[in-house]
């Protein structure tokens, strides 16, 4: 509780400013002065305070000063906390019949009324330090007190917040936002994109402009929101990034563009997405893999909070085919080991009927991964589990064989692998006695995705169990390259769809099989990837007109007349050019080790796109949606049951 707030986010803050009256009247141009001469923010610049509760220290004793803040805790009407972003600072409550009216106010005011007080900084007497509070050697002692406004009795506490459901949280925002942990990830938050500014426009030239976010509809990608207009029947969308904008910015000749940029999709309820986020957007112009990489490490490394260690650069890369047959996944948590092993050549002549039977097929495959130590901790019933999930998610049997015989729980099969291939395995999986091999056979991209899966969902089984996988401070970058150009559609595997966005360029090598082999066509996309995550995507772009139409109309059967504009520009000498986004909620969420994306929005949707404190998305009056020539076609009694009868799950309900 007494911890200070914001270590290391405002340092240096000791230096004690003068009274109130001289302090305004100096204010303007003393902050001018002190931001040029200075990077230590005046956090008591313009206001009615002269410090702020948390800075305060021994160096302070004996003057006078005013304090802002809440009153956090109030002790047998001695002494009383009070609170402000900064921290927590003792304030005495007078006892002398003079101050009694003092003493009222602060002894009547509700807990989180807010008050402000004047007295002396005084040492607090000998053996009533707290060192575990940083300005637990000193307390106020108060001559005036002032009630500024009570606080009605609150839903809750809120040094208990976070211990509240999230529904509650989102409902009291605003509350919410006075604890600690909300004002460490929102401050920090502020902090790393100022530093991303200076990197970018101080020492790199980048033009922050902003776009439109009143836009139209975008061909592929994701769902977009509607926006209706006067019109009859038309719409805007609001645009999912914002891409078009920014590669028209370099056709315009701004050379480097960036833009704290909010982008919209509507994608439903899906855990750690949020309907509105922020990118960090950035484009320029001749630039190519490696520079944009280059500037992303240097982006980060700038901004990068001092006390979560450096950042080592430049940050490993790694094909996505690799980090598809080693880790499952497009996104590796490359923290730990427990890769996926290619172990068919094993196999060659099992006996074993499932083994035979996938390895009969031309793309049959048998994989594995080593689980260590998982004789030890994983149960009968995680096992049985995992298998259920491989059934149902995968339509895999996953065979999970242990070292000794004994403990492969009366399974035939498994006792047969170790006995017929058991060496083979051992060698290739580098098995330990304790150690739990989990395998799989079928096609590569499915056995490897399950085993993907299977990794990480024993990585937290392990942890749950008190194994150490992933050091908490370690912050694991990477880069993964060469991704294909196009994926099978998912709902129609026949026809094609861009595993980025269509306007990334193909890779120099491949092109010659656009015409030919599209499916075989890499790109020049990269993803950038922390702890297992996705932190960022980008590509350098098409610039020639030609090949951006003949990939939008007849590869990807998009209809190029919502594009006309770009391929239009695209024809009057647009520079060759590429860009990168970084997703800054999902970065913050990573570095603050927030449990969810929304602990670091200020204002967040619940996990149903909506916003609990204030409702929205809200009715409208008929007569109101009249302008925009819409009705709403009411669901059914039948819909609105069918709906409710398949609620998603979220977590705040
Ligand atoms: N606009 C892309 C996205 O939102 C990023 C990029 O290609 O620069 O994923």
């Amino acid at each position: 509780m007494f911890s200070c707030w914001l270590p290391g986010l405002n340092r240096g803050l000791a230096t004690p400013t003068g009274r109130i009256a001289q302090l305004v009247g100096r204010s303007l141009s003393r902050s001018l002065q002190l931001s040029s001469r200075r990077s230590v923010p005046e956090l008591s610049s313009f206001v009615a305070r002269t410090n702020t509760c948390g800075e305060l220290r021994s160096s302070h004793l004996g003057q006078e000063v005013t304090l802002c803040g809440w009153i956090q805790y109030r002790r047998q009407n001695i002494f009383l906390v009070l609170r402000d972003f900064q921290g927590l600072v003792q304030v005495l409550i007078p006892r002398d019949e003079s101050a009694a009216s003092v003493k009222k106010i602060l002894c009547d005011a509700p807990m989180e009324s807010v008050v402000q007080v004047s007295g002396t900084v005084v040492s607090r007497p000998p053996g009533q330090e707290n060192p575990k509070m940083p300005t637990g050697d000193i307390e106020i002692k108060v001559k005036t007190a002032e009630l500024l406004n009570p606080c009605k009795k609150l839903p809750f506490e809120i040094k208990d917040f976070m211990k509240k459901t999230e529904a509650l949280r989102l409902q009291y925002r605003y509350l919410d936002l006075r604890s600690f942990q909300m004002q460490y990830n929102l401050r920090l938050r502020s902090q790393m994109v100022m530093k991303m500014r200076e990197y970018l426009c101080n020492l790199h030239g980048f033009v922050d402009v902003e776009t439109p976010t009143l836009f139209k509809r975008t061909p592929g990608g994701a769902k977009e929101f509607v926006i209706p207009s006067r019109e009859p029947g038309k719409f805007y969308s609001l645009p999912q990034s914002p891409q078009q904008f920014k590669q028209l910015l370099m056709v315009g000749g701004l050379d480097r563009y960036f833009q704290v940029a909010r982008c919209y999709r509507d994608e439903g309820s899906r855990p750690d997405r949020q309907p509105e986020f922020t990118q960090i957007d950035i484009e320029m112009s001749f630039v190519d893999q490696p520079g944009i990489r280059s500037l992303i490490e240097g982006l980060l490394q700038y901004s990068w909070p001092s006390d979560k260690g450096p950042v080592g650069v430049p940050f490993p890369s790694m094909t996505f085919a690799e980090a598809l047959a080693s880790y499952g996944t497009d996104k590796p948590d490359t923290r730990f080991g427990m890769k996926i092993v290619d172990i068919s050549d094993v196999f060659r002549n099992t006996e074993v009927g499932f083994l035979q039977d996938a390895l009969s097929k031309p793309q049959g495959t048998v994989k594995a991964i080593r689980i260590p130590e998982g004789a030890k901790y994983l149960k009968r019933k995680d096992i049985e589990s995992i298998r259920k999930f491989a059934a149902d998610h995968f339509d895999q049997e996953v065979l999970p064989v242990f070292l000794k015989a004994n403990r492969n729980w009366n399974s035939p099969v498994a006792k047969l692998v170790m006995e017929e291939q058991g060496l083979g395995l051992i060698r290739r999986m580098e098995n330990q006695e304790e150690d739990v091999v989990l395998l799989t056979a079928g096609e590569h991209k499915r056995a490897c995705s399950l085993l993907g899966k299977l990794r990480l969902e024993c990585a937290d089984l392990l942890e749950a169990r008190g194994v150490l996988l992933r050091d908490p401070a370690l912050f694991s970058f990477l880069w993964v390259v060469d991704f294909p150009l196009f994926l099978p559609k998912e709902e129609k595997p026949g026809e094609l769809e861009s595993a980025h966005h269509p306007f990334t360029a193909p890779h120099p090598s491949d092109t010659h099989l656009l015409h030919t082999e599209p499916e075989k066509v890499r790109s020049q996309h990269y993803d950038l990837v922390l702890n297992g995550s996705e932190v960022g995507g980008g590509s350098i772009r098409i610039h020639d007109a030609q090949l951006q139409r003949y990939i939008l109309e007849t590869l990807l059967k998009e209809d190029v007349k919502l594009l006309s504009h770009l391929l239009q520009a695209l024809d009057y000498g647009a520079p060759p050019h590429g860009g990168i986004a970084l997703g800054l909620d999902r970065l913050i969420c990573l570095v603050t080790g927030a449990p969810s994306i929304r602990d670091v929005i200020a204002f967040p949707k619940s996990f149903r796109g909506q916003d609990l404190m204030s409702d929205a998305p809200d009715f409208i009056p008929p007569e109101d949606l009249k302008p925009y020539h819409i009705q709403v076609s009411w669901p059914t009694d039948a819909e609105t049951e069918k709906n409710s009868l398949n609620p998603p799950h979220h977590p705040e309900s």
